[in-house]
């Protein structure tokens, strides 16, 4: 944590919160995208927009750059749209924005996917990030194993966002030095032991909105506001407040 985090924290005493993965960067937010962002803000919710495809990649660029603090973006080509898409970043890599490439990696949920089309981006990705030196937020849909081959021997650190294997994977990708990223899905899946069994220090919030509407949030498309009740869920499983914790480990993880 910098200098100046630190002093925010003790003068205003009050926990801050950020929102690991949302997506205001979407056409779904397009009319009011901005007074959400300002709404969060005030509520020390900051947030890291993930690309999903090189034009809403540019977007979460050109919201990040509005703000002097508080709002950053991430990189990246979804592995659902790996056939459309063309890998390049390389003008977006200048802003001082872009703090994660992704989200990538495997999804084998739809049945037409294309696995050595999904698994040579994936590869791009991790490359490009190796490069750079910045994290990588990877998902992972029913695809656990081969998202586990790729990564066990490459230098590069992440998250493992939406997470929803099963204790087996959770170690090994906690052994990788992974980061694991819970949202909304917490309410839909039964993922308790999991949490249980992921460290304080490698958990992150967020809330891949506007998908995965918590059932408490008034809300019914969600937005980074949402992530709190996340947060809430998590400090009920452990039996602790380890709100701070989770915050710094973004921090940490993301080098904010
Ligand atoms: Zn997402």
């Amino acid at each position: 944590m910098s200098y100046q985090e630190k002093c925010f924290f003790r003068e205003l005493n009050m926990t801050k919160f950020i929102d690991t993965h949302t997506h205001l960067n979407f056409k779904d937010f397009e009319k009011d995208r901005f007074s959400i962002i300002e709404n969060c803000l005030l509520n020390q919710i900051l947030m890291i927009n993930v690309g999903t495809t090189f034009n809403n990649s540019k977007t979460a660029v050109l919201i990040a750059e509005k703000y002097a603090y508080g709002v950053y973006a991430s990189l990246g080509i979804h592995p659902l749209n790996v056939e459309k898409e063309e890998f390049d970043f390389k003008e977006l890599l200048e802003s001082k924005k872009v703090v994660a490439i992704g989200e990538t990696g495997l999804d084998y949920f739809y049945e037409n996917f294309n696995k050595e089309k999904q698994k040579k981006y994936f590869l791009k990705h991790i490359e490009l990030a190796e490069k750079i030196d910045l994290p990588l937020i990877v998902h992972s849909r029913k695809a656990f194993e081969d998202t586990y081959e790729i990564l066990k021997d490459k230098n590069v650190k992440g998250v493992l966002h939406c997470f929803t294997g099963n204790l087996n994977y959770l170690k090994r990708f906690l052994d990788l030095g992974f980061y694991i990223g819970f949202n909304g899905i917490i309410f839909k899946m039964n993922l308790d032991k999991i949490i249980e069994n992921t460290p304080k220090d490698r958990i992150l919030i967020e809330t891949d909105c506007p998908y995965l509407t918590p059932p408490l949030f008034y809300e019914e498309r969600n937005n980074p506001l949402g992530v709190k009740f996340v947060m809430d869920k998590i400090n009920e499983i452990k039996g602790e407040d380890i709100s701070k914790e989770v915050y710094c480990n973004s921090l940490k993880l993301f080098k904010i």
